[in-house]
């Protein structure tokens, strides 16, 4: 199972097109720049997402090409690249805004208590 954590690390090491831990030399227009660049990508994904669910294409195993599941990863992975430009802890974050839409939703159960369920559910299934 890879974490919110372990996910922000790749796809920031695959946006380097290195493993190396290097300090960001980029200017700030630079940065800004590859921000755009991310956003307008996030755009695209978008669109094709839409255009897919249109059409209900489903990854059926073998050709994941032009389907929901293709496009899903690909809007997930510009919001991280997103989260990664702006050096934003998505773990913490989620746990923060979880708290307030737990409230605002009056929502009857924690994060905590979510969790615990969870996993009393993976180990039910590996216990088959
Ligand atoms: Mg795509």
């Amino acid at each position: 199972m890879m974490t919110l954590k372990e996910v922000q690390y790749l796809i920031k090491h695959i946006e380097q097109g290195t493993l190396e831990e290097k300090e960001d030399l980029r200017n700030e227009r630079e940065k800004k720049d590859n921000i755009q660049r991310i956003v307008l990508k996030l755009i695209e994904e978008f669109g094709e997402l839409a255009e897919n669910i249109r059409k209900n294409t489903r990854f059926n195993g073998k050709n994941i090409k032009g389907t929901i599941e293709e496009e899903v990863f690909d809007v997930f992975y510009y919001t991280i690249a997103i989260a990664n430009e702006y050096g934003i802890e998505l773990e913490k974050v989620f746990e923060i805004k979880d708290k307030i839409n737990q409230e605002k939703y009056e929502r009857e159960f924690s994060l905590e208590e979510g969790r615990e369920n969870y996993k009393k559910k993976i180990y039910k299934k590996s216990e088959y």
